[in-house]
């Protein structure tokens, strides 16, 4: 941890699909929680005030980040994570454009509080709108804090686009719901306007974190899903057909550990729910694909929201048989269980 920084060389920065990453407070929630997690964190805690647009305060227990790197890890295309074009075709951490901290130091005020295991003492850096000062000593446990404050401030025409407090604080929660879901290993902890919104136990249990999240209810109505189709892997839970729902919102997909929209994961869940769903119903899911990287390519969005599959189809029936079969398990025990 504390890696060495490398600026990525021209060719392979162009290579990375360009774009701004920060649109709004969530964008910048979702990039900081990334690196908590790249850096190894077991503990987030995600802090705003003012839906994000005032503050946001992201502090971690991971790795934190040597002072001679502090600088350069705001510069563009600055990453540890990878180095040379190869490494673009097996990405294995959530980050790799070394984009974001450059980002967010160029449209907010910055600060920084870090420290790595092996030194004793701390680093405070401030960076605002893109230009940094000095490297302070500071006293700070191990790991990182990033605490960006009014984003925007210095771009009026860019500030109009953003919504009420409310609609950004609620589209920031959504992305610590979502991470957290798919790391139950880490405890995650949101705090809104001062008000302590979620607590998830990092136990390593996704549906602890599903009882957390969304309540007993949900928790308790759920089918245990673990499809293998090499070189596809399906697991996680899906909805008991009686526990329906009137829209998608608990429809959750990840793909190698990342949170997607994926119409074709979608269809193919709501088709392995085919005659035993009412019509305008439709499952919650917490389903988690995974194969190998190259199937998958991530680099289309900039918000690494979207993927592309190299085989759809085969992702398709990967995720309907899994449904598919759970429910026919489920229905089948069931079925033993009640009298005749
Ligand atoms: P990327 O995540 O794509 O590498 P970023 O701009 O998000 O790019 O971060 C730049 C670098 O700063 C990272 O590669 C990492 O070395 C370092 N870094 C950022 N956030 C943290 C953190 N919370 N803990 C440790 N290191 C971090
Ligand atoms: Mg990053």
């Amino acid at each position: 941890m504390g890696q060495k920084i490398n600026l990525l060389q021209g060719h392979v920065a162009e290579l990375i699909a360009a774009g701004e990453v920060v649109e709004r407070p969530s964008s910048i929630v979702k990039e900081l929680i990334e690196n908590a997690i790249d850096a190894g964190a077991n503990a987030i805690t995600v802090e705003i005030g003012e839906g994000g647009i005032r503050l946001i305060r992201i502090t971690d227990n991971g790795g934190g980040i040597g002072r001679e790197d502090v600088p350069t890890a705001f510069l563009r295309h600055a990453t540890s994570k990878i180095a040379c074009e190869e490494d673009l075709s097996h990405i294995g951490t959530l980050g790799f454009r070394g984009e974001a901290l450059a980002a967010i130091a160029a449209v907010c005020r910055v600060e920084l509080l870090t420290r790595t295991p092996d030194s004793q003492l701390g680093t405070r850096y401030c960076i605002e709108g893109g230009v940094g000062g000095e490297c302070e000593d500071a006293g700070c446990p191990q790991g990182t804090t990033i605490i960006a404050r009014d984003i925007f401030y210095n771009t009026p025409a860019r500030m109009k686009f953003l919504k009420k407090n409310v609609t950004e604080g609620n589209a920031v929660e959504s992305v610590v719901q979502k991470t957290a879901l798919s790391h139950p290993q880490i405890s995650f902890r949101f705090i809104r306007d001062g008000v302590d919104k979620l607590h998830t136990p990092g136990t390593g249990r996704l549906k602890d974190a599903v009882r957390e999240l969304f309540g007993r209810s949900v928790a308790d109505n759920l089918i245990e899903v673990s499809h293998e189709a090499p070189p596809y892997r399906v697991s996680g839970y899906i909805s008991k057909p009686q526990y329906a729902k009137s829209n998608r919102t608990l429809q959750h997909f990840y793909v190698n550990g990342r949170f997607v929209k994926t119409k074709t994961g979608m269809a193919a869940l709501e088709q392995g729910y085919k005659n035993v769903l009412m019509a305008g119903k439709f499952p919650a899911c917490f389903l988690f694909i995974e194969m190998p990287n190259e199937l998958v390519d991530v680099n289309v969005h900039p918000a690494k929201i979207e993927v592309r599959f190299a085989a759809e189809n085969d992702v398709f029936r990967a995720v309907y048989t899994a449904a598919k079969s759970a429910i026919l398990n489920f229905s089948d025990q069931t079925a033993a269980l009640s009298p005749a």
